[in-house]
């Protein structure tokens, strides 16, 4: 049998995925000939094909599709994801379409049912990229003391330095203006920024104002969704911010929604667009019990405790909408102006002649088994010093070679992203502990050795466990090593430590509030 010429297999693929969006995508049958001469357009395909279709997997198709455009010189081979965005937008139900079925969904059947329809439409247009979130390695640790830690390393996003993170909350300019703005919804996409034709999204009110939701698309958990402000500007967490928040799971009760703080070392990668993370409550933090309750004359309705977990949580329950607000907003404040020096926390410091704001809070809305409202406050601290050049709430360079970005809201409860890299480089540490590649410190220790960060982890490893381990024991060596430096982490995190001395100064503060 002879080889299909390319320009067959192209005219067969498009059929392919007016078929697959026939079935998973929602495209309506008088839509069907609308979307085919679209598709031939974009290919600069002469006609259809008209014959019987073999059986396809569509990420084969997408990708055939994508190498027909680069070899026609319709797009440069850099181009091919972005490429196949738009193919496959031109198949799509329009994003006003799929916000009715979402509120249809939504009235007959719940909020829930809606959610699910929308993330299986994100995984069946490939704006979820199954396959390649499924590269991610995850896995959980539990001492079963302290609580679990998931942790995952993440083989499909680069990682932000704190600095990288501060110029993009200065960047302005372009279009669209990040990567939350709601002019995203069908961007083409450019080499910097990812194509978001598969994008659909989901407008509401939140106290009065407008945002929208939509899937994130690196699914660092469960159902990961991110809340945005229809308005570009910077985050800030005020009293509005709780009263959105308390919306947000009135409409979506099954999920979580939380805000980052709004400074850098303890904000998120993205500062200059409001917005905030959310999803299924599948977070280590959610089933963390309380470590002690506190009794309050001004709060008498709300339950006050302080969660047994690394970093330092206020948690605030209660039936009561506006005194839990009221309560919540009383900690905000407070915190805002706290200072103990007894434990290092300075609220703010002065830099020429200005005051520089450090104290922050990661307020996380959710409702608890009672139904009730829940807020778990984590208190952070971002100030630098001498010895402390990268925060003195901030892991210091020693835990680099495992985290440098900033340690956000996702990881404060307990999950962790790691970079890509590590993958990589933990193969490489496998073979200097196996034996299969000779030790040679002196080497490493060379500023430009591959594994140069990994020093002391590697000098760590070979004296605990040599290098001539098994597989499964130089992994387990490394995973170990792995999950004590992200409790690490989660400790350094922690502005009220875990000791007696943190903890009467963390009572004190609470007491100062209530
Ligand atoms: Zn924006």
């Amino acid at each position: 049998m002879s080889r299909i010429s390319y320009e067959e297999q192209a005219k067969q693929n498009v059929n392919k995925l007016l078929d697959y969006a026939s079935r998973r995508l929602y495209l309506d049958d008088y839509d069907r000939v609308y979307a085919q001469n679209a598709l031939l357009d974009a290919l600069k395909l002469t006609e259809p094909y008209d014959g019987q279709l073999k059986p396809y997997e569509f990420y084969q198709v997408m990708d055939q599709l994508s190498d027909y455009a680069v070899r026609k010189k319709i797009i440069d081979e850099h181009e091919k994801l972005n490429f196949e965005t738009k193919l496959i937008g031109m198949v799509m139900p329009a994003p006003s379409k799929v916000v009715e079925m979402f509120d249809d969904i939504a009235a007959y059947n719940g909020a829930e049912a809606a959610l699910n329809m929308l993330f299986k439409l994100g995984e069946d247009s490939a704006y979820l990229r199954r396959p390649d979130l499924d590269k991610n390695i995850i896995w959980e640790h539990d001492d079963n003391k302290r609580g679990k830690i998931i942790v995952t390393i993440n083989l499909s996003k680069p990682e932000k330095t704190p600095e990288q993170v501060r110029l993009a909350k200065l960047a302005k300019g372009g279009y669209p203006k990040c990567m939350l703005c709601a002019e995203n919804l069908g961007w083409a996409g450019n080499a910097a920024k990812p194509a978001r034709q598969t994008l659909r999204t989901i407008p509401f009110e939140l106290d009065g104002e407008k945002w929208f939701l939509q899937f994130s698309p690196y699914q660092y958990f469960d159902q990961h969704v991110i809340a945005i402000s229809n308005e570009h500007r910077p985050m800030c967490v005020t009293e509005g911010t709780f009263r959105r928040m308390l919306d947000f799971v009135d409409m979506f009760p099954h999920y979580f929604i939380g805000s980052n703080a709004a400074l850098p070392i303890v904000g998120g990668s993205i500062l200059a667009h409001d917005h905030y993370q959310g999803g299924k409550k599948v977070l280590p933090v959610f089933g963390r019990p309380e470590r002690r309750t506190f009794v309050s004359l001004k709060y008498g309705n709300i339950k006050i405790s302080v969660v047994d977990w690394y970093n330092s949580i206020v948690r605030l329950e209660g039936a009561d909408r506006s005194s839990l607000i009221k309560c919540v907003n009383a900690f905000a404040k407070a915190w805002d102006e706290y200072s103990d020096q007894s434990v290092d926390i300075l609220c703010c410091t002065q830099q020429d002649g200005e005051r520089v704001q450090h104290n922050a809070i990661t307020p996380i809305a959710s409702k608890n088994e009672r139904g009730e409202y829940q807020f778990n406050l984590i208190l952070r601290n971002n100030r630098t010093d001498e010895k402390h050049p990268y925060g003195i709430f901030h892991p210091a360079e020693e835990l680099h070679n495992i985290k440098q970005e900033a340690i956000g809201i996702i990881e404060v409860m307990g999950l962790f992203i790691l970079p890509g890299r590590l993958a990589r480089e933990c193969e490489q540490i496998k073979d200097i502990l196996t034996g299969k590649t000779p030790l040679d410190l002196r080497s490493i220790a060379g500023d430009d050795h591959p594994l140069h960060k990994h020093l002391g982890m590697i000098s760590q490893l070979a004296v605990d466990h040599g290098t001539s381990c098994t597989e499964s024991q130089a992994e387990n060596g490394i995973t170990a090593y792995i999950n004590t430096a992200c409790e690490r982490i989660l400790d350094t995190t922690a502005v009220f430590k875990n000791d007696e001395k943190g903890q009467q100064a963390f009572d004190k503060f609470i007491n100062s509030v209530i």
